[in-house]
């Protein structure tokens, strides 16, 4: 791995092959290395015919007894094998002249193929099959069969050929191994060729559950040296940050402390504590790179407003960028709340903005008349100049890519350095996987909800109780609460999605004549959703009914009760943020999950989770068990790069350990950090280059 030949320096590579290679993001030799097996045939050993068992894949010989083409529907080759122990039949329904005529009476064939059971006893459909020679022994392999993912146009055969002439030079030259000592020998851990070679080439007794499962380990260990690759490179992103210039506030606390004089609740210690870490990271001159992690209603946007007020105190602009309209919104009204009276008038820009009040708030951007702005993507785009941007905050980050993280970030850069970055999320992930995820940032926790919040009760109620469920909306809503009611989440259209809320809504205002029922849906311009919050927080409306566009943020302490229709089709973290809507003022909230019957087995453990945890924690760590780390980091937009062989959420156990030897080497500052990280990543440094 010293050099780094391309794969057409392999014998039976051409450009052509190469093209169809790059599909599997094969370019160079040692690719092929890190290309993984999917499974693993057996094919070291005969079997005998009369021990088959239906179902399994199987090495087997015999002399052929007979050969006919019949029509059944369509034409069919059945040939006849026998070995003493039993007969076989071998399949064909696509089928040549010359391989017909192969099949003479006395000739000896081998073939692998999956077993099945036939009219006619046993029989393997287009098994793959080799003729013997007169005398000829079937050959067996010396280790398990790989199967590699596969690519169009390119044979298992090919793949096994290539991934030999590149295991024959790695044997030649092993790679040089990269992890210290001290860690592999703690962990028991192979060294990288032989895991490598094992993986590639497992000996017959080799235990393969074991490695389906990915928990062999000789995975681990190529597992554990990517984690660590990964973990480096955010590392070094971090570092870099350190040696960057920022702008550093340090004025400004009298401003801060009658700021948090003048609210109506005392800041929970949690919140204190956030505070502190964040004023201490401004201060700095070096940007802010600081992840505030909370559960829903944990109050992460007034925190974010103290840091607002440091940075416009200190005579730098501040940004606050939301994933949705309805929430930036939101949180352009608290802020005008929280800022008019200290005489802070905040800007506000949106996509949907009419073109004049558009102009106006960019201009009050670009000259610095505006100290405070919020908004959504639009924050980003062209054409909006910041006079001095020093602080970006940006709430739900895992709604938005790192790029859009970053671009919002390149808005502030200037000669006096980098904007401050304060980023919020309401998806608590276990800490394992936050070390992988989150290493190029400072994490703090609101572990605490504020004073007085009781859990929300939840409960599952199928379809066919709908009535009741009605009547229970009737008598709170009677009794002065008010109700929000979800209306399922119809992937990928908004058309439906917004029909299949104006179809509720119609059944709702039919059964419930007596309420003020209100609709918000996706589809609604941006003022008409505006006019349906307001009135629904106003408490003009009783009973909201909305699509999942009021996942995130939206903020009606005297809402108690909340229905979610087609419960069973949304995730556990969606589920959570949802019912985290409720459950915010002093009554006792419930939450009830409406589902269709029957409920598949990952449906019923998610609703499960639900109504037996309100920790936002235990629920993340269950939501990652159930679908994997991608859905719930949104890693597909955050352009978290996928890996190769480790799996975040089977492997996160090694995190500790991977945490700890990253420490080491980067405090050793051992050339060895470097070599990992572009063994793993390549030059491109995905992360680096954002
Ligand atoms: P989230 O963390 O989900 O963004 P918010 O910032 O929207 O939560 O806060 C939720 C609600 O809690 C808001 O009404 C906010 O005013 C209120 N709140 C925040 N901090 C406190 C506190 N320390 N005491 C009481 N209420 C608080
Ligand atoms: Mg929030």
């Amino acid at each position: 791995m010293v050099s780094q030949p391309p794969l057409t320096s392999l014998k039976g590579i051409g450009p052509a092959l190469a093209r169809k290679l790059e599909k599997l993001n094969l370019y160079r030799v040692d690719d092929l290395l890190f290309l993984l097996p999917l499974r693993y045939e057996d094919r070291t050993q005969l079997v005998r015919i009369g021990a088959l068992a239906a179902g399994s894949r199987c090495l087997v010989t015999g002399e052929v007894l007979v050969s006919e083409s019949v029509f059944r529907g369509r034409r069919n080759l059945l040939v006849r094998i026998s070995d003493g122990s039993g007969q076989l039949t071998l399949r064909f329904f696509h089928f040549s002249r010359q391989q017909q005529a192969q099949f003479q009476t006395g000739i000896h064939v081998t073939c692998f193929g999956e077993v099945r059971r036939g009219k006619s006893g046993f029989e393997m459909i287009h098994p793959e099959y080799r003729v013997l020679r007169e005398g000829q022994d079937a050959t067996t392999n010396d280790s398990l069969t790989p199967i590699y993912p596969a690519t169009e146009g390119v044979q298992q055969a090919r793949l096994r050929n290539l991934t030999d002439q590149a295991l024959r030079q790695m044997r030649a030259a092993p790679p040089q191994e990269l992890l210290p000592t001290a860690i592999t020998e703690k962990l028991g851990m192979p060294s990288l060729a032989e895991a490598i070679n094992y993986l590639h080439r497992p000996p017959p007794d080799a235990d393969v559950l074991e490695m389906l499962a990915g928990t062999h380990p000789c995975q681990q260990r190529l597992a554990f040296e990517e984690l660590l690759a990964h973990y480096l490179s955010l590392r070094n992103l971090r570092a870099l940050a350190a040696t960057e210039d920022a702008v550093a506030l340090k004025n400004g606390n009298e401003d801060v402390s009658s700021f948090v004089a003048a609210l109506p609740f005392t800041l929970t210690d949690a919140q204190r504590r956030v505070v502190d870490d964040i004023l201490a990271d401004l201060a700095q001159p070096h940007p802010m790179m600081r992840l505030i992690q909370g559960d829903v209603g944990s109050g992460k946007t007034v925190v974010a407003a103290i840091a607002c007020i440091k940075a416009i105190a200190c005579g730098v602009q501040a940004a606050i960028m939301a994933p949705t309209e309805i929430l930036a919104e939101q949180h352009w009204r608290s802020f005008c709340d929280w800022f008019r009276p200290m005489g802070i008038d905040p800007a506000w820009l949106s996509g949907s903005q009419r073109a004049a009040a558009r102009r106006e708030s960019l201009e009050a951007i670009a000259s610095g008349g505006a100290h405070l702005i919020v908004g959504t993507h639009a924050l980003f785009q062209e054409g909006v100049d910041f006079k001095r941007l020093g602080l970006v905050v940006i709430d739900e980050q895992h709604r938005f890519g790192v790029h859009q993280r970053m671009a919002l970030r390149d808005k502030g850069v200037s000669a006096n350095g980098q904007p401050h970055q304060l980023v919020m999320t309401a998806t608590p992930i276990p800490r394992t996987l936050a070390m992988a995820a989150y290493a190029d940032l400072d994490t703090s926790v609101i572990d605490e909800l504020p004073p007085g919040r009781q859990p929300v009760s939840t409960v599952a109620v199928p379809e066919a109780r709908r009535g009741e469920v009605i009547e229970r909306v009737r008598s709170a809503c009677a009794g002065g609460q008010q109700a929000y009611w979800v209306c399922p989440l119809i992937e990928e259209s908004e058309v439906l999605d917004y029909q299949a809320a104006e179809a509720s809504y119609q059944m709702l205002t039919e059964a419930l004549p007596e309420l003020r029922i209100g609709l918000v849906h996706g589809r609604m311009r941006p003022v008409e959703k505006e006019r349906g919050m307001k009135a629904f927080k106003e408490g003009v409306i009783q009973l909201l009914v909305a699509t999942t566009v009021i996942e995130v943020g939206v903020d009606v302490p005297n809402a108690s009760l909340m229905i979610i229709e087609n419960a069973e089709r949304m995730g556990l973290s969606q589920l959570h943020q949802l019912r985290g809507r409720v459950g915010r003022g002093a009554a006792q909230s419930h939450c009830v999950l409406l589902y269709k019957s029957p409920l598949g087995r990952i449906a019923k453990e998610r609703l499960a989770v639900l109504r037996d945890t309100n920790d936002g924690f235990v629920v993340a760590q269950r939501d990652l068990e159930l679908r994997g780390p991608g859905e719930l980091l949104g890693t597909k937009q955050t352009g978290l790069p996928d890996y190769r062989i480790a799996n975040l959420v089977r492997d996160a156990e090694l995190m500790p350990q991977v945490q700890i030897a990253a420490e080491a080497l980067l405090r050793a500052s051992d050339t060895r950090a470097e070599a990992i990280v572009r063994r793993w990543l390549g030059d491109a440094r995905r992360y680096g280059k954002v």
